[in-house]
């Protein structure tokens, strides 16, 4: 197996500098790895120097991916500021890595927004992005200074109103497609077209500023176009405002809904072309977005040791030691699609990837007792045995975020080994 430091990517180290010293980085071990160094041969070597420790399941974050996709956004999105939606993945060290990347934050909760200001991030870098808040939530905003919400409804505003009068606001609205995403946000947010007026006036009778729009089209696998439809109903929003006599908007918030890859481009085109359109002469407009996933998803890797297995005819069950109440819940939760790839620990001593031609339609169980605990069904794996690995790419959007302790089983949250890998690496 190769190394994974070489001396290319020790003067890697110097440029990485800023990001290695970042709060929520710093203090912990980060590897880099050099450029023919895959993450599986990462993972190989954690579990070749650890074999005993009880270690397992664990993942492995990938700072290079963080960089990476940070670039992109500004290249492609240069007129947007992103507002890392913390919900996602609330891993310090990511959030540490993006706040030393000059990202905002989108919080939800008193917890989210303490735990960004734990990494010194000022508090007018953070948007409470819940359209409905409880008072002590409120309260502690105002405390920390945090001053920019959403609301979607005149029960909001009366809360608001109470405890922190000073908050601007962001109308959170309901786009009309439906953009075909796997999370629908808006089955629960957004004021309707016909509740705008009397949002508006709502907010300005009680003294509050109302100074943009904010919307979601959904997580996960919508269509770019929606973008478009959104951005026309947030400008329609504008122009109420201004007929209404209220001071000029200026905040355009357009949500999360990316993702890494080529949907991406798609995206970000449909969101400069339709800002173009509809506000192409305001030059006060700031637009944000909140996205979650885009940064998140790729950048984590999940190791799960096979702790089980049983043979019925053709059909192989196995049992690794994480599932959908931990780390893979995205599976209930978030639709996901999972995909794994087996790494040979116990049957072979050299770790070598498995490349057995013949395979077996695989059931993969999570450790809990409960049957609903199930990974994958019918999925072709080759013959594995206890103590192999199976290893799930793409593990890092809604996965950590909302694991359980059910039945007495941690999640991989427990154990994150921090790698940077050479930039040829992403995409592997
Ligand atoms: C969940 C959420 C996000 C992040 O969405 P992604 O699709 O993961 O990018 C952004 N904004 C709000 C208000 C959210 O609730």
């Amino acid at each position: 197996m190769p190394t994974l430091v070489t001396e290319e990517s020790q003067s890697q180290i110097t440029n990485l500098k800023p990001i290695f010293c970042a709060s929520g980085v710093k203090g912990n071990k980060v590897t880099t790895l050099s450029s023919e160094v895959t993450i599986s041969d990462f993972i190989q070597s954690i579990i070749k120097t650890k074999p005993t420790e009880n270690d397992s399941p664990f993942s492995v974050l990938d700072l290079r991916v963080i960089i990476d996709l940070m670039n992109k956004w500004t290249t492609e999105l240069p007129t947007v500021k992103p507002f890392y939606a913390v919900k996602c993945n609330p891993n310090i060290s990511l959030i540490g890595t993006l706040a030393s990347l000059g990202s905002n934050f989108d919080c939800a909760s008193r917890a989210e927004i303490e735990s960004v200001l734990s990494l010194g991030v000022s508090p007018d870098k953070i948007i409470y992005a819940n359209p409905c808040k409880s008072e002590s939530h409120i309260k502690y905003a105002a405390s920390v200074g945090v001053n920019v919400t959403t609301f979607d409804c005149a029960g909001e505003v009366e809360k608001i109103k109470k405890w922190h009068p000073k908050c601007e606001l962001l109308l959170r609205i309901k786009p009309e497609e439906d953009s075909g995403a796997r999370s629908c946000l808006g089955l629960k947010y957004g004021a309707l077209h016909n509740e705008v007026p009397e949002l508006l006036k709502a907010a300005d009778m009680a003294g509050l500023k109302v100074t943009g729009v904010s919307f979601h089209i959904g997580s996960g696998g919508a269509d770019a176009k929606a973008y478009h439809g959104a951005i026309l109903l947030a400008k329609e929003v504008f122009e109420t405002a201004s007929r209404l006599g209220m001071p000029k908007m200026k905040i355009l918030d357009i949500g999360g809904g990316f993702t890494s890859g080529s949907k991406f481009d798609e995206a970000a085109f449909n969101v400069n072309d339709a800002i173009k359109t509809h506000f192409g002469n305001d030059e006060d407009l700031v637009v944000i977005g909140e996205p979650g996933r885009y940064f998140a998803e790729t950048a984590f890797t999940l190791a799960t040791k096979v702790i089980g297995k049983r043979v019925r005819g053709e059909m192989r069950e196995y049992w690794i030691d994480d599932g959908i109440y931990g780390t893979l819940n995205n599976i209930v939760f978030d639709y996901a699609i999972v995909k794994c790839m087996p790494l040979r620990f116990g049957s072979k001593p050299e770790n070598v990837i498995c490349k057995d031609p013949k395979t077996y339609p695989s059931t993969v169980f999570g450790p809990t007792c409960d049957s609903v605990d199930t990974v994958l069904k019918e999925y072709e794996l080759p013959e594995l045995k206890v103590n192999d690995w199976l290893v799930f790419p793409n593990m890092g959007a809604y996965t950590t975020s909302s694991g359980t302790n059910f039945n007495g089983f941690s999640s991989s949250a427990e154990h994150i080994h921090i790698a940077c890998s050479t930039p040829s690496l992403v995409g592997r």
